[in-house]
């Protein structure tokens, strides 16, 4: 996947760019200082005092003829004075061979000091030698070089730092007053990160790439026109809507659309996902906002796009934790009262997308800022058809393929699932060697998409057989109890987590959910456990997951939909997050009385207890069609829908509206 939107260099320079120096300057300006260091300390110094490297036996030499004064030796590596000053190597001379050690081809200069290396046979009379000849071994390093040298030797790279340092110091105080703020300047920190869309680049996106959220889309569409033909709108004295917010589940399309609005507005397209507001440093978050609105400014009409922004609009007062709260609140604030600034009529529009509306600041939500939501639903089936097919564009289809089965075999997905989809296809494909994509590319895909890859995992017959039992429970009861999605697939093939898996899927979206069919679900949840007992009369850990599933089923009928007579219509857990799912929390006590609590954990108990009665009932009631599947089961591993049917000898589950729920 592209980042988005590409990083594109603004395509002018922005009209506020402060005079200062672009970084790559900066750093060849560093590095050149650094070699002017160098330069300065290897070649304009040495000549006073810096020490030459002679061959061990000159050394041996100069020391018997009485001219060596001092050395001092660590290691192997001697460094010494000379009493008189020594040309080496001996000028006009032809130069000679390196000696390995020694540095090689150093041009002929006269110096008083030198370095040498002992040789690898260490000369055990060396010692008494320059004793006798009047040399002192000394404890401390010859000084070497002149204090100049050695000075920028040492302290050159820090006093470098320091000045780079009080240099960058001084650029960030003297911007300090040009309305970034304080910490504005420092390294560019409080410019907004903003990336400008380019809407001439190759990879645009346009409404035609966004499919199946067609409510949302027209927004938009509306939005767009208005930037391309703001007469049109504000003719009997509307004004332009300020802000709009995209709210849906996650890869429902929201960053998609507002990549498409980039692509087709024509007018500068700012993003920046919340998240890049935040930093560790105060201040920063409210100073980039500052920026962004600036830059959108002075090119409007302009589209601001800020993507995940509940990392910065939560309600203030709620955070939890410690530092970043009031750097949050900052920048909140700042973007509020960035929005009020704009009237509406110098054409900037601020997009923002979250998946978590409840958590926003109510003042981002008033009329006047982000005025308009646009709710971007996960799509039905003919949106799924249509999302499929923006997707396949670019890949070769069999004849076989019908994206009609697809849409309508895949509930609940969203655009970003569906894209998945199709690429797991192609890939699948590929690895077959194949020359297009074939429907059977397309489910075995989807089946690794919503069951997980299947895991080699050799079980013994006795556990096979448990298993096909559990899994034909599942099935047997999607066919018998009314109302019961069909069942699509039966397989004991272990896949991700489970050791079989049992694919029911609904035949049509569902908006709302009769009891009955919540009933009919928790019954197929518990007929895995049920088929066990049935058959076997013992219980094993492998229905931990149904049971999980079941509770809460039957929980949130007790809690949320009002199904319990005893309980009665009284909401008794936190809301849910519409988009992201998951409970939320009451934050504090529970707004319920103990003697509730427990009236609900019995309620719940008596609906899971019938569940599990009705799903051994039928079980035992239709023990032949269980063992058949069984048997096919352990024969093939996977069923389809038609090889169930057959293998059961049943209908499919009857709908719900013809016949009541009797069970
Ligand atoms: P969101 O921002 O809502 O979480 P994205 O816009 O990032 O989701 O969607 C991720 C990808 O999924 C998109 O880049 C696109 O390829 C695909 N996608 C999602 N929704 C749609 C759609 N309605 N039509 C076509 N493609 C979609
Ligand atoms: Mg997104
Ligand atoms: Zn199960």
């Amino acid at each position: 996947m592209t980042p988005y939107p590409p990083p594109t260099p603004p395509t002018k320079p922005a009209a506020n760019a402060r005079p200062k120096l672009p970084p790559r300057k900066m750093w060849a300006l560093f590095i050149l200082a650094l070699v002017v260091n160098y330069v300065v300390s290897v070649f304009l110094f040495p000549s006073s005092d810096a020490p030459i490297t002679v061959p061990y036996t000159v050394f041996r030499d100069e020391a018997g003829k009485g001219n060596v004064e001092s050395i001092y030796s660590r290691n192997t590596s001697i460094e010494g004075r000379f009493k008189a000053p020594v040309t080496w190597p001996p000028a006009g001379q032809p130069k000679q061979k390196p000696l390995r050690g020694t540095q090689a081809q150093q041009p002929s200069r006269t110096a008083g000091t030198f370095t040498t290396e002992l040789p690898a046979f260490f000369d055990r009379q060396l010692e008494p030698f320059l004793i006798s000849h009047g040399v002192e071994i000394s404890a401390v390093p010859i000084q070497q070089g002149s204090g100049w040298a050695t000075l920028i030797y040492g302290f050159g790279p820090a006093i470098l730092l320091i000045g780079f340092y009080v240099w960058m110091y001084r650029r960030a105080a003297a911007q300090g007053g040009g309305g970034m703020g304080g910490m504005g300047g420092i390294f560019g920190i409080g410019r907004s990160k903003a990336r400008r869309y380019d809407a001439e680049k190759d990879d645009r996106v346009t409404f035609n790439d966004v499919a199946g959220i067609d409510e949302a889309k027209n927004e938009l569409v509306e939005i767009v026109d208005f930037l391309k033909a703001p007469q049109k709108y504000t003719r009997l004295g509307g004004t332009a809507p300020k802000g709009v917010l995209l709210v849906g589940s996650p890869g429902t399309g929201k960053t998609l659309l507002a990549r498409a609005v980039a692509g087709e507005a024509g007018v500068p397209f700012f993003s920046m996902s919340a998240a890049e507001f935040v930093e560790m440093i105060v201040g920063v978050g409210a100073a980039r906002v500052r920026d962004l609105f600036k830059q959108a400014r002075e090119s409007a009409p302009a589209i601001i796009f800020i993507d995940e922004i509940d990392a910065i609009g939560r309600a203030r007062g709620q955070f939890s934790m410690g530092g970043g709260a009031s750097e949050q609140e900052h920048t909140l604030q700042q973007i509020l009262t960035e929005m009020d600034g704009f009237t509406g009529r110098e054409g900037i529009i601020l997009l923002a997308a979250t998946n978590q509306p409840d958590v926003l600041d109510r003042a981002l939500l008033r009329p006047g800022r982000f005025d308009r939501r646009v709710v971007v639903n996960l799509p039905d089936k003919t949106g799924r058809k249509a999302i499929l097919d923006v997707h396949v564009r670019k890949v070769p289809l069999a004849t076989s393929v019908s994206l009609e089965e697809l849409a309508q075999t895949t509930p609940g997905f969203s655009g970003a699932d569906l894209k998945n989809l199709v690429n797991e296809a192609a890939l699948l494909a590929a690895r077959r060697n194949e020359n297009d994509v074939s429907q059977k590319d397309f489910l075995d895909a989807l089946e690794k998409i919503v069951l997980g890859p299947e895991r080699p995992l050799l079980l013994g017959p006795d556990d096979r057989e448990r298993i096909a039992y559990h899994e034909s429970g599942h099935a047997v009861l999607g066919l018998l109890v009314p109302g019961a999605d069909p069942v699509h697939r039966v397989t004991i093939v272990p896949r991700g987590m489970a050791l079989g898996v049992t694919y029911q899927r609904p035949q049509t979206d569902r908006y709302n959910y009769p009891e009955a069919y919540l009933r009919a679900r928790i019954v197929g949840m518990l007929g895995g456990r049920a088929a066990e007992e049935v058959v076997y009369g013992t219980r094993t850990t492998g229905a931990e997951n149904d049971i999980e599933q079941a509770t809460q089923m039957a929980r949130n009928m007790v809690t949320r939909w009002g199904m319990s007579d005893a309980v009665g219509m009284v909401q008794l857990a936190p809301p849910q997050n519409a988009f992201l799912g998951g409970g939320g929390s009451f934050g504090g006590e529970k707004p319920f009385s103990e003697e509730t609590a427990s009236l609900v954990d019995s309620e719940v108990q008596r609906i899971l207890n019938e569940c599990h009665q009705d799903a051994k009932r039928l079980l035992r009631e239709h023990r032949p069609a269980l063992d058949g599947l069984v048997q096919a089961l352990l024969k093939q591993e996977t069923l389809s829908e038609q090889e169930i049917l057959d293998a059961t000898g049943l209908p499919p589950a009857p709908d719900l509206q013809s016949r009541p729920l009797q069970v």
